[in-house]
């Protein structure tokens, strides 16, 4: 019997002969660096916990089952995870990439790629012959994330794929936005999925990780002596942690989701709100594309005020989610990307991207909606003095 995600989520990590055989629910934590080796010429699954640890490994084969893949690769952060995929790049190599990426990745693509002689054209993918007019016959690689971060745009995913497949080139993609509940980019040819598993799969904004998943075995095994070679393995209490907290990851986004869709239709109808940015609005011109891929809206969105003044108005105002970097928790989070999750980015790149400073990211969390939608009332209202000043 084949199963729905949802079960996989809870049961994806135990295996039958995998884990011990006293029958506890919940994988074993296996506290070891070093494992035992029979003989001289016997040894067995484990040897150092770099190259492999069960625990890690139960997360590992889970997180590939949910993608549809073969293997899976939990690192200590997403950017970990991000890093190591790139490096299975070469010197003379080239990557399109979108323009839209979280800022992390941004970084690591122009100020430490490039060192290695990695080069790199950032495209606005939302145009799918922009993509195109970019790849040169050194284009080893063109990397997407969508819905985007933090302007949500969306990326026609089987399109840039034919892209890539027409040039020889790999796709990469990192589907923290969605979870593999509600995107599964290896379905749609990509080669190589990307998660920080920091945001909505841990989503209790406690442990920092990264997950990756591939394919193609010849992929896997690059990915895999990347992640042996760097070292920048997940440990096996955070493994532990993951592997719970992903259990209920179906509830939490799904609920978080549905508040999301209502938040947005509300922030849509304030006059103060110039701009909102979310998937499920059918004003969002990706919106088709995204629905055409994705069975989900997602949990993030993000507006724009008309100012610093009363962006900052705004945050002082509201009184429930916390204000921080980071998505994804069950505790809502505001975010001002200016400043926070973009801050790596020079102000002209930012403006590009309309990440403007009135711009504010929102991660529905799992309070009461009907709080949150009055908390986000009383701060406009607050806000609008500063705007009429
Ligand atoms: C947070 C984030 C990352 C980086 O993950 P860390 O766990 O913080 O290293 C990468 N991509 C996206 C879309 C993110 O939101």
């Amino acid at each position: 019997m084949s199963k729905r995600l949802e079960t996989a989520l809870i049961h994806g990590a135990i295996r039958e002969g995998y884990v011990d055989k006293k029958g506890a629910v919940n994988v074993p934590v296996y506290l070891s660096s070093t494992f035992h080796q029979e003989s001289i010429d016997e040894f067995g699954e484990y040897d150092y916990a770099r190259s492999g640890n069960p625990t890690r490994a139960a997360l590992e084969m889970a997180i590939a089952e949910l993608e549809g893949g073969n293997r899976g690769f939990a690192f200590s952060t997403g950017m970990a995870a991000v890093s190591a995929c790139f490096m299975i790049l070469s010197a003379g190599d080239h990557i399109v990439i979108t323009e839209d990426v979280y800022g992390g990745t941004y970084r690591f693509v122009t100020k430490v790629l490039p060192r290695y002689g990695i080069t790199h054209t950032f495209v606005d993918f939302t145009d799918v012959e922009a993509v195109k007019a970019a790849v040169t016959p050194e284009t080893k690689l063109i990397y997407m994330e969508t819905p985007s971060n933090p302007t949500l745009g969306i990326i026609d995913i089987r399109a840039v794929v034919d892209i890539a497949k027409q040039h020889g080139a790999m796709t990469f993609l990192d589907n923290t936005f969605m979870t593999p509940l509600h995107q599964r980019p290896l379905d749609l040819g990509v080669d190589v999925v990307i998660h920080s598993a920091t945001k909505f799969l841990s989503g209790h904004s406690d442990i920092l990780a990264g997950l990756v998943v591939t394919k193609d075995g010849e992929l896997g095994n690059q990915i895999y002596f990347i992640q042996n070679s760097f070292g920048s393995v997940l440990g096996v209490q955070d493994s532990f942690t993951l592997i719970q907290n992903m259990k209920t990851t179906a509830v939490r986004f799904n609920e978080q989701t549905r508040v999301a869709g209502r938040i947005a239709e509300f922030l849509e109808q304030q006059p103060l709100v110039e701009k909102v940015y979310y998937p499920g609005l059918a004003s969002h011109p990706g919106a088709a594309i995204h629905n055409g891929q994705s069975t989900s809206t997602g949990a993030v969105l993000s507006f724009s005020l008309p100012s610093y003044a009363v962006a900052k108005a705004f945050v002082d105002a509201m009184q429930i989610p916390v204000f921080a970097v980071s998505l994804g928790g069950v505790e809502s989070i505001l975010s001002y990307p200016a400043k926070m999750s973009h801050a790596a980015m020079e102000p002209e790149e930012r403006a590009k991207r309309g990440i403007t400073d009135g711009l504010l990211r929102f991660s529905v969390g799992l309070e009461n909606e009907d709080d949150l939608l009055e908390d986000f009332a009383q701060a406009l209202a607050v806000a609008s003095n500063v705007a009429v000043k």
